[in-house]
């Protein structure tokens, strides 16, 4: 099998780059035994696809890296490529695009796409050698040799759905420099002094997280093993160590309850479960508003900046992402193709970029596979002219 493309993993950006190669130029090799295990269990099981609102803003990374991929394909371009394959995905929670019913919608179209490719399924790729200009890529199961390698195997996060280092373990074999991974769009845990959070677990509330100078805002989830939830999972992208400021009463006015007769539970806009762990942890009766002292509302207010240090994440088990990667000042963002290494290509979560929740990972998987796609289109036509 000389001269067919080889793409490392079977996921959102391999399926897409395939989808869009000629008929029988291209192998992917995917160690799960299905393709598109990650897509299936996305977005809740309905695959958020993209995102109305899209821009470099919305990703973790070299803005400027970012920009040439979401250019040639965006959010819009993605989704008239998606209605020609007959898929009409549908707004949800205003400006996020999922799959109607389910996300083997899309998973049904990579796998009728891709059928014009060779696809290798149940098997690992282990390590990779070049000499010349070719490339041989070693699997649990045979050699493969060819000029043009796409590394396409994500992450580290979900380990259980066939997640692996193998591409920054390549990237780093061939002279590129590997941006610090760690879990992200994940959970927090908590330490001892939040111990009480546990309790709350299933509980949420509308908050808003500061850290540095970012300030995210959304629901905050409550459970068994800390915080989760859309907002938290957001701040977890920027976060490395150190305190975060959670705001747990974002748009509330005091003033509006002053003098009130009503219960301290019953008042503020929360649900009552959170607001009595609270009142404990602050020492504070559930009383009627208009008996509080000075003391008492300084303690209270305090929700409005509760400084909070998580104890680290729920790890990459649970992690929708990993952030860091192949460094993108080594890749060209033009084509995505290793500035080291002529004929490497390194196509979506590998490299360091990162969205945040709302399809923006799913949009970097596809733009990067389109303009990889561009380039390799421009490289197989100039040798066949050449061959002729
Ligand atoms: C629970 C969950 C929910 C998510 N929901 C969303 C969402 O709704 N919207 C969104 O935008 N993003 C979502 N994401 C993130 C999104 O799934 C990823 O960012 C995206 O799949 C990355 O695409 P990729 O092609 O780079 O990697 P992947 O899709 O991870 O594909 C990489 C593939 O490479 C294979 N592989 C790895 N190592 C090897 C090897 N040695 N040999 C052969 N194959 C190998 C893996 O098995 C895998 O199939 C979610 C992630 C998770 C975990």
């Amino acid at each position: 099998m000389k001269n067919n493309i080889i793409i490392i993993g079977g996921g959102a950006s391999a399926l897409m780059l395939a989808s869009l190669l000629p008929k029988n130029s291209a192998t992917i090799i995917e160690s799960n035994s299905k393709l598109g295990a990650k897509i299936l269990i996305s977005g809740g099981g309905k695959c958020n696809i993209t995102n109305t609102q899209m821009g470099t803003e919305y990703f973790l990374g070299d803005r400027d890296f970012i920009q040439p991929a979401l250019k040639s394909f965006s959010q819009h371009k993605l989704l008239d490529w998606m209605e020609r394959q007959k898929l009409f995905p549908v707004l949800r929670k205003k400006t996020q695009y999922f799959c109607e019913n389910s996300a083997k919608e899309l998973v049904d179209i990579f796998n009728s796409q891709v059928k014009k490719q060779k696809v290798l399924l149940n098997e690992k790729v282990i390590g990779i050698t070049k000499r010349d200009t070719y490339f041989t890529v070693v699997t649990n199961k045979r050699k493969l040799t060819s000029p043009i390698v796409i590394i396409a195997s994500g992450g580290l996060s979900f380990p259980k759905l066939g997640a692996s280092g193998i591409g920054y373990e390549i990237a780093e074999q061939f002279g590129h420099t590997i941006e610090k991974t760690a879990p992200a769009l994940v959970g927090f845990t908590v330490q001892k002094e939040q111990f009480f959070f546990k309790e709350l677990s299933g509980a949420s509330c509308e908050v808003e997280i500061q850290i540095g100078q970012i300030r995210c805002s959304g629901s905050l989830l409550f459970t068994h093993k800390g915080i989760s939830g859309p907002v938290v999972l957001d701040t977890s992208l920027y976060w490395q160590k150190g305190t975060i400021v959670i705001d747990f009463l974002p748009h509330f006015v005091w003033q509006t309850i002053e003098g009130s007769k009503k219960q301290i539970s019953s008042l503020l806009p929360l649900p009552k479960r959170i607001t009595k762990a609270f009142l404990v942890q602050l020492e504070l009766k559930d009383k009627p508003y208009n008996e509080i002292t000075l003391e008492d509302m300084q303690k209270l207010q305090t929700l409005n900046h509760y400084i909070f240090a998580p104890s680290g994440t729920f790890g990459y088990n649970k992690a929708e992402v990993t952030k860091g990667g192949v460094n993108t000042s080594e890749v060209d963002s033009q084509t995505m193709m290793s500035q080291k290494i002529q004929g490497l290509y390194f196509i979506g979560e590998v490299v360091d970029v990162t969205g945040k929740l709302g399809g923006y990972n799913f949009q970097w998987a596809f733009s990067s596979a389109y303009i990889c796609y561009k380039n390799i289109k421009r490289e197989i036509m100039k040798r066949e002219i050449n061959e002729n």
